[in-house]
């Protein structure tokens, strides 16, 4: 019992001291940060929508929402991010290429009304 363990005890030690001398997979965030792949993928957000609503049919956890008026235009646009899973599905699937994957990432926040983008007309300005 007693040899069991001292071996279990030096093989952990052994895993620990291989990777002492391995570079570190993690940084100090927040003060280094990694430089994002091309294809990076942050919150969405939506700029000349036209309202036919296709990215709303292919967002797989209905985190999109829109009103429009009496003529179709829209009035408001709106990403719900505590669904949204950053899929990119509303991005690729708009036929007006409309919605754009920002490379925002760092969307904590304690007010939960942070986490409803809201985009008036379907545009962000
Ligand atoms: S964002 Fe694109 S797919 Fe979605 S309603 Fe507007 S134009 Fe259609
Ligand atoms: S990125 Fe994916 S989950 Fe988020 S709104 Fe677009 S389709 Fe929906």
């Amino acid at each position: 019992m007693l040899i069991k363990g001292t071996i279990n005890l030096f093989k952990g030690l052994f895993v620990v001291f291989k990777h002492l001398f391995k570079r570190p997979v993690t940084l100090e965030y927040p003060e280094k940060r990694r430089v994002l792949n091309d294809v990076f993928r942050g919150k969405p957000s939506v700029n000349g929508c036209v309202g036919c609503g296709i990215c709303q049919k292919v967002c797989p956890t209905g985190a999109i929402s829109f009103s429009k008026d009496e003529n179709g235009k829209v009035i408001e646009y709106k990403f719900d991010l505590k669904k949204c899973i950053i899929c990119g599905n509303c991005s690729f699937y708009c036929p007006k290429g409309a919605i754009k994957m920002t490379r925002e990432y760092e969307l904590a926040t304690d007010n939960v009304n942070n986490l409803t983008l809201k985009y008036k007309g379907g545009n962000n300005d």
